[in-house]
């Protein structure tokens, strides 16, 4: 096994495998990888960890392969924002981690995902991105080129992620067994996003909530009343995911005071961890859906001015379309209150006439 082996569980990413396998032998402070959403950019970031602090160049099923994999390794931190953006404090709180002295590992390796939501924070982590202590090495992730995250990538090694074709991710869910016509709707409401689309394949009832991004755009009208009622339906698709990963958390603490009452353990300083990991995960599944259903909406929008079909729209309309929704996009990157952001977004988009 090696990173490349690692990198299998990935699709379409050889490519960037390649590259980091080359800076195995001596790496870099900061790494930066770009057009990374996906979550499997994290599986990635992992993957390059493991090879790192691996004897054996990511051997996959040693004690540090696999406590990396599990999310436990004491040197490998996977970056839980507290908020739904990277605040100031957040940014301290990596300073503190990437000063730590290691237990043990050659390296303390930071993976900090979904760096544009960086808000106000790029200053103080570019402080410690640019002086390190020697041991420390960051993985940043971003989906997007963001000006205030040009200083911080100029210090790094800049890598891509690559995006997968829509035909790519249909074969990989085929060969996972997914069925063909599930596939087919999984890949057309990821919007491009690999593992969005493995989630999507997965479920049902997601896919059916979530279609309301793709059937919108047909749904819309120039009347406030109609509009709201789309946005509050859209926010409840995203509570849709909260309640899930609620229902995900309580397991997870019913199974971990069970595992502390077999042994005998109090542990409640562990069970605090956990809670307070909990809030942050909560904190961000609603933006991440709001997110991944303005992606889809995009690409309508991007495939009416390729497609040329009968109904298309003007050109003009549809790249103000494009526009409106890529500055949400970063509206929501800025902490905006979501209902509004939406409200307004409708309200432009329905109005063709502007
Ligand atoms: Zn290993």
């Amino acid at each position: 096994m090696g990173i490349r082996e690692l990198f299998e569980r990935i699709p379409g990413q050889a490519r960037l495998a390649g590259e980091l396998e080359m800076h195995l032998g001596s790496p870099k402070n900061s790494y930066f990888i770009i057009g990374a959403r996906d979550a499997g950019a994290i599986v990635a970031a992992k993957a390059f960890a493991q090879a790192l602090l691996c004897e054996d160049r990511g051997c996959g099923r040693c004690k540090s392969c696999r406590a990396i994999e599990r999310g436990v390794h004491p040197d490998v931190s996977v970056f839980e924002r507290t908020g739904a953006f990277l605040s100031v404090d957040d940014a301290k709180e990596i300073t503190g981690l990437a000063f730590r002295s290691t237990s043990g590992s050659r390296y303390r390796i930071i993976i900090v995902p979904e760096l544009e939501l960086v808000e106000r924070a790029a200053p103080v982590l570019l402080k410690t991105v640019e002086e390190p202590p020697e041991s420390t090495i960051f993985i940043l992730l971003a989906s997007m080129e963001l000006p205030e995250l040009g200083t911080l990538m100029s210090r790094s090694v800049v890598l891509r992620y690559d995006r997968l074709s829509d035909e790519q991710i249909n074969d990989e869910l085929v060969k996972q067994g997914a069925a063909p016509d599930d596939s087919v709707d999984a890949v057309r409401l990821s919007a491009g996003h690999w593992s969005r689309a493995v989630e999507l394949a997965a479920d049902h009832e997601l896919r059916e909530a979530f279609s309301l991004w793709e059937q919108l755009p047909h749904l819309l009208k120039q009347d406030l009343s109609v509009i709201i009622r789309l946005a509050d339906k859209l926010i409840a698709v995203g509570g849709l995911m909260e309640d899930r990963k609620k229902r995900e958390q309580r397991d997870e603490l019913e199974e971990l005071d069970e595992l502390l009452s077999t042994q005998g353990l109090a542990g409640s300083a562990m069970r605090e961890k956990v809670e307070e990991r909990h809030r942050r995960e909560l904190r961000k599944v609603r933006t991440t859906e709001l997110r991944a259903g303005l992606a889809v909406l995009e690409r309508h929008y991007r495939n009416q001015l390729v497609d040329g079909e009968i109904e298309t729209l003007e050109p003009s309309v549809s790249i103000r379309a494009i526009r409106l929704i890529e500055d949400s996009q970063s509206a929501l990157a800025r902490n905006s209150n979501e209902f509004l952001l939406l409200v307004a977004l409708l309200s432009r988009l329905a109005d063709k006439s502007s």
